[in-house]
C-alpha cells in the first residue's frame, strides 16, 4: 500500500515536503501515519479543511468543491490529514484516481503542497 509518505520517500522529496529539519520530521510523521491504522476523519477535520482551503487548491475555482484523496481510497489511500485536499469538480475529474506521478508536475505539486498545508495546520490545532 502506498501513501503520500511512501510516494515522497521514493521520490526523495521528504526534505522538500517537510522543511529543513528534513528526515527526522519526515520519519516521525511517517511513523505516526503508520500507527493510524483506520480512517480517522472527523467533522472537525472536515470543517478545518474547508476553512483552510475554501477554493480549489489547483485552479482556485470555487464551484462544486469536494474533498479529494491524494491517494485514492481504492488504491489504499486513507481519509486522514496529509491525504486530503479540496478540489473543484473539473480538477477532480482531471485527477480522477490517478497517482500523482501520472499527473502534470504542476498539478501534482499543488496537490502535494495543499495536502501538507492541511496536515501542518491540523497538527498545530490538534496539540
Ligand atoms: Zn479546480
Amino acid at each position: 500500500m502506498e501513501d503520500i509518505f511512501d510516494f515522497m520517500s521514493k521520490k526523495g522529496c521528504g526534505n522538500i515536503i517537510h522543511g529543513k529539519s528534513g528526515k527526522e520530521k519526515y520519519w516521525s510523521l511517517r511513523g505516526r501515519v503508520k500507527r493510524e491504522k483506520s480512517n480517522i476523519w472527523t467533522m472537525d477535520m472536515d470543517r478545518s479543511l474547508l476553512k483552510l482551503q475554501d477554493k480549489c487548491v489547483v485552479c482556485g475555482g470555487n464551484q462544486n468543491l469536494a474533498i479529494d484523496h491524494v491517494f485514492a481510497l481504492k488504491k489504499g489511500g486513507k481519509l486522514i490529514p496529509g491525504n486530503v485536499v479540496v478540489l473543484c469538480q473539473p480538477c477532480n475529474s482531471k485527477k480522477n484516481s490517478r497517482d500523482l506521478k501520472d499527473l502534470e508536475i504542476n498539478f501534482a505539486n499543488k496537490i502535494i503542497n495543499a495536502a501538507k498545508e492541511f496536515k501542518d495546520y491540523w497538527d498545530k490545532i490538534k496539540y
